[in-house]
């Protein structure tokens, strides 16, 4: 396993980090430059990660999938393939753990697992596509979307690795006690609904609603009895997943 873990953007390192792993290894990347990746500094987020940030209440797993469509798109560039395994953002950083393999075939479907974020500020409106058309509206309101991308829209977990990874956590170790919540973390991304690339937060639906928030367990139960997926997100104490669009999220718990 390499780490790479600079002072500030890790973007300059990543082709010598791809190239300094033995094929088949593990790296891990480590970005303190949250400010670009989640939206304060577009123009340097597009030179540094190729992709567009948001400046949002998600914008931290958007900052994560734009670090792993770097990687990847520069691991193709090699002849070589990413797997992102595990991520989690912590105080001022976000870091991604990712597998490395050499296939020029699985190279040539990198495409495959990145395209764009659409965002509308207006109605909460949000969907992940392949290919970007700018012209086109948000399909509830008609707003202009915000564009995030392109960055990695497939799955951010390996849960065999994560579940390996809590079974193996001593919660008596001191260091682990010292990082409180870890064990809740790894539960909470077994569990994650890690192919949907965005989430909705608890008072961002309580607010369009004028309401007061209600419980996670009650809105995920709530939209499992509807038949929609939807859990809970490790990147964000007050967040769910759901394939649910926000018009029905709104409906549900209004
Ligand atoms: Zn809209």
């Amino acid at each position: 396993m390499v780490d790479l873990d600079p002072f500030g953007s890790p973007s300059a390192y990543i082709d010598c980090l791809l190239r300094s792993v033995t094929k088949g290894g593990m790296i891990s990347i480590t970005a303190t430059d949250t400010a670009v990746l989640c939206g304060v500094h577009p123009q340097v987020c597009m030179r540094k990660y190729y992709g567009k940030p948001l400046n949002n209440h998600y914008a931290r797993e958007t900052a994560l999938r734009l670090i792993i469509s770097l990687t990847a798109l520069i691991a193709a560039r090699l002849d070589l393939v990413v797997h992102p395994i595990f991520v989690h953002a912590n105080l001022h950083y976000l870091r991604a753990y990712l597998t490395v393999s050499v296939s020029r075939s699985e190279a040539n479907s990198v495409f495959k697992d990145i395209g764009y974020l659409r965002d509308c500020m207006k109605c909460g409106n949000r969907n992940a596509i392949a290919e970007y058309n700018k012209g086109e509206p948000c399909e509830l309101c008609r707003s202009t979307y915000r564009i995030a991308g392109y960055l990695w829209i497939t799955r951010l977990f390996d849960k065999d690795f994560v579940k390996k990874m809590s079974y193996l956590l001593d919660t008596d170790d001191v260091v682990v006690a010292q990082m409180g919540g870890l064990n809740k973390i790894l539960f909470t991304c077994i569990d994650e609904l890690d192919d949907i690339p965005f989430y909705f937060l608890s008072d961002e639906i309580a607010s369009r609603l004028r309401t007061n928030p209600n419980p996670l367990q009650k809105i995920i139960e709530k939209l499992h009895s509807i038949g929609y997926r939807a859990s809970r997100t490790s990147l964000d104490p007050n967040g769910f997943k759901t394939d649910a669009r926000i018009d029905k999220i709104l409906d549900l718990l209004k």
